[in-house]
């Protein structure tokens, strides 16, 4: 992990779906940063938890119990964050679920409740912690999307909407927010094992097959992408605003593999 100068050691950054997986992997490398954390879960116990362990050297974390799509929760949440902290400096909208069906099939219920918690909840959350950074004449944002975001991934029709939305998202973040100092980015992660995707690789011989077409040769882990994060909300990306890092191993490079010829 690259050191970042004690930078974050004055600020406060929220953490949505901070309880586990990747929204842990990044409270607990901003942790270690010095940054003291809000993380946010529906989850409470998990996030408390999340904010005990993660915790090291001057840090300072706390749990919020939050569902982010629901609009008073996130206001509360957003009030306790501030009376603990008195600021909030940086938001990573990083909660979100994937269920899978084919298009087909998909339930008009999972499909408004995937853009309810995949894209409403950044919406709320962007709104709502972002009028404090506003106040406080400036902040950064990432946003969790996908290469789902990007490129249609089978079954999971709702999802790669909802991320696409998300990308659209950052960048209206990015230009309507720019002049109040706010910086909006996209992370989008490719393969990566986590509780989300644990029963796709629980599948016998799945994880080796994906991991044979990363250019890297492997799924990535939450630490994988936990960095490009902490670097969207740092000041070496002082003049990133709008853009998508996508952190996938080159898998998305990797169309032109099925019609080369043998070697
Ligand atoms: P996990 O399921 O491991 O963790 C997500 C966390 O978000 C859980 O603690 C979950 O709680 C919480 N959460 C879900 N809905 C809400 C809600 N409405 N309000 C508050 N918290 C909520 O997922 P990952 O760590 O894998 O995913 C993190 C992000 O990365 C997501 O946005 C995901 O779409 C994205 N991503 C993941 C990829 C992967 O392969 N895993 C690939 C590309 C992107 P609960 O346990 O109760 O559901």
């Amino acid at each position: 992990m690259v050191e970042h100068s004690g930078q974050f050691q004055s600020r406060v950054v929220a953490v949505t779906g901070g309880a586990q997986g990747l929204g842990r992997a990044i409270v607990a490398a901003l942790a270690a940063q010095g940054a003291s954390l809000a993380v946010l879960d529906r989850n409470g116990d998990g996030a408390q938890t999340a904010a005990a362990e993660t915790v090291t050297g001057g840090a300072t974390a706390i749990g919020v119990t939050c569902d982010v799509t629901d609009m008073n929760a996130v206001e509360a949440a957003v009030a306790e964050v501030t009376a603990r902290f008195g600021r909030v400096d940086a938001l990573v909208n990083n909660a979100g679920i994937l269920p899978r069906r084919p298009l087909a099939e998909e339930t008009v219920e999972t499909w408004e409740e995937t853009l309810r918690v995949n894209l409403r909840g950044p919406f709320l959350c962007t709104q709502k912690f972002g009028a404090v950074m506003k106040a406080q004449g400036g902040g950064a944002i990432v946003n969790i999307a996908s290469i789902g975001g990007t490129v249609p991934t089978v079954d999971a029709g709702a999802y790669c909407a909802s991320k696409a939305g998300v990308l659209a998202l950052t960048r209206q973040t990015a230009l309507e927010w720019g002049e109040a100092g706010i910086r909006a980015n996209a992370v989008s992660p490719g393969y990566m094992q986590t509780a989300m995707t644990e029963d796709r690789y629980a599948i016998p011989g799945l994880k080796e097959l994906r991991a044979s077409v990363v250019p890297l040769g492997r799924v990535a882990g939450p630490e994988d992408v936990a960095g490009a994060v902490v670097f969207l909300l740092s000041d070496e990306s002082s003049y990133i605003n709008g853009h998508e890092v996508v952190v996938d191993g080159g898998l998305t490079l990797t169309t032109t593999r099925r019609v080369s010829p043998p070697t």
